[in-house]
Parts: C-alpha cells; structure tokens; sequence
C-alpha cells in the first residue's frame, strides 16, 4: 500500500487530442483536454451533441487511443500499450454502463452479473458470491434468478451496473446511463450512483441531463472539443 499522497489519480488526461480522418475531411473531435480525476470523485461530463463526449469516454475507457496528448489510467501511461495490454487494463480498471443496458437476453440477471468473472477465469463459486454482494449492493438481490426481459428499464439498468462493479474496477464509466429510462427508473440509477459515490467509488458519467449532473460532485463541460466549464459541486472527500 502507497502513502495517501503517492497515490496516482485515477485519470490524468493532459492535452488530449483526437482527430478523426485526414486532410480537407479530418475531424478534430478533441482538441486539447485536460482532466485529472481522484479516487472517489464522482464527475458529470456535459455538453451538446458533437461535442466530443464519446469521443472522450471512448479514451477514457480505453477503448480508443488519443491523436495527441498522453492518458494515464491509475498511473500506466495508456498510450504506451498494445492492443493486448489495453484489453487487459480495461478488463481489470473499467466498468462500463451504456444507454443500451446489453444484458444477455434469457440468462438470470445473476448469470449476467457473474460473466465478466467468467471470462476471468473465476472459480464458479467465487463467481457466485461476487455476484451475489453486487445485486445486493445495487438493491437487487431478491431479482437474481429473474432474466431481462422480467425486470422493467431501471432494474435492467442497475444489473448493468452490477455487471460493471462485479471485478472491482478502478473507475465505473457511464454514456448516457439513463438516457434510455423514464423519470423513476432515472431516480433509481441516480440514487444507486449517489450510495456508490458515498463508499468511494469513483464515477464518469457522461449525460446531456441537468437533473444526473446535479447528482455529480463536479461537473465538466465540452465545447468543441474543449473543457469550457469544470466545477466543482461538492467538496472533495479525502480517501
Ligand atoms: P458527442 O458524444 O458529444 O455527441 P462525439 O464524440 O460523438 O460527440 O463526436 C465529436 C465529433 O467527432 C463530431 O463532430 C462527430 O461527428 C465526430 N466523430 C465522432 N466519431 C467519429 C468517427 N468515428 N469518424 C469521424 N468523425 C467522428
Ligand atoms: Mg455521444
């Protein structure tokens, strides 16, 4: 264990650039972001549609590689790995949540839940157990034998979430978590975000909603491709 103040932050992204394409048709999605993000920060990415939202979380997660600029995710520098390596630091930092809740359709939500633990090669029972405490923290447990399509939008969602927290990532990422749900179920994801955030969990969420930014304790905004707002809502707990 490191020393309170050696600890690197879980996101340091310093002058980020993404440019899609070349010449007269290239695209320049990013345009030099900045962000660093501690442990048990709980961010809101905001801005209008094009803005580079996705094009940043798509960095962030790891999925894609910046033009410019370096990212470094809990201290690894990200830009310096191949293909191989990026997986693996995905698989093992990230817990990602879309719009689309992409639950395997006529598997228990408990069997969903345990796959990312499959894939790790965990033992059934481990796989089991794990499982089990993330339903339970997502206010699930009593649904685990229950397949998608028995479950409404909001509790679809929130096996989503326990899918994602299953492998104890370093950083839950979310697009859009509740661009998909009405009103209550929005409040339900908002309400299970905002438990996760008081144990030290460290959260993006990317929305274009108001009502899931005032749930963050910071709020970042883009503009072309630009931070143009970061402010923080909330006093930084130290972890
Ligand atoms: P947002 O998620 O905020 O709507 P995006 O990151 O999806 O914004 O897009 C930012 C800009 O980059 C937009 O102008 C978009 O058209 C462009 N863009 C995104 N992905 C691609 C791509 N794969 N190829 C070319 N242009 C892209
Ligand atoms: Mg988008």
């Amino acid at each position: 264990m490191t020393a309170e103040g050696a600890r690197p932050p879980v996101l340091d992204v310093r002058d980020v650039t993404k440019v899609y394409g070349a010449g007269d048709t290239a695209v320049h999605a990013l345009r030099g972001v900045s962000l660093t993000v501690a442990q048990g920060d709980y961010v809101a990415v905001m801005g209008a549609s094009g803005s580079g939202k996705s094009t940043l979380m798509n960095i962030l997660g790891c999925l894609d590689v910046p033009t410019g600029g370096r990212y470094l995710l809990a201290g690894t520098d990200v830009g310096r790995l191949d293909e191989r390596r990026l997986a693996i630091l995905r698989n093992r930092r990230i817990g990602f949540v879309f719009q689309s809740f992409n639950l395997i359709p006529r598997m228990s939500a408990q069997a969903n839940v345990e796959l990312p633990l499959a894939y790790g090669g965990v033992r059934a029972a481990e796989r089991r157990r794990r499982a089990q405490a993330a339903l339970r923290e997502v206010g699930l447990a009593d649904r685990a034998r229950h397949e998608p399509n028995e479950l409404s939008g909001g509790q679809q969602q929130r096996v989503a979430v326990a899918r994602a927290l299953v492998t104890a990532p370093t950083l839950l990422l979310a697009d859009e978590p509740t661009g998909a749900l009405d009103s209550a179920s929005t409040a339900d994801i908002l309400g299970v975000f905002d438990r996760l955030s008081e144990t030290g969990r460290t959260i993006v969420v990317i929305t274009h909603e108001d009502e899931v930014a005032a749930h963050a304790r910071r709020v970042v905004r883009l503009r072309d491709g630009r931070v143009v707002e970061d402010v923080r809502r909330v006093p930084e707990v130290a972890r």
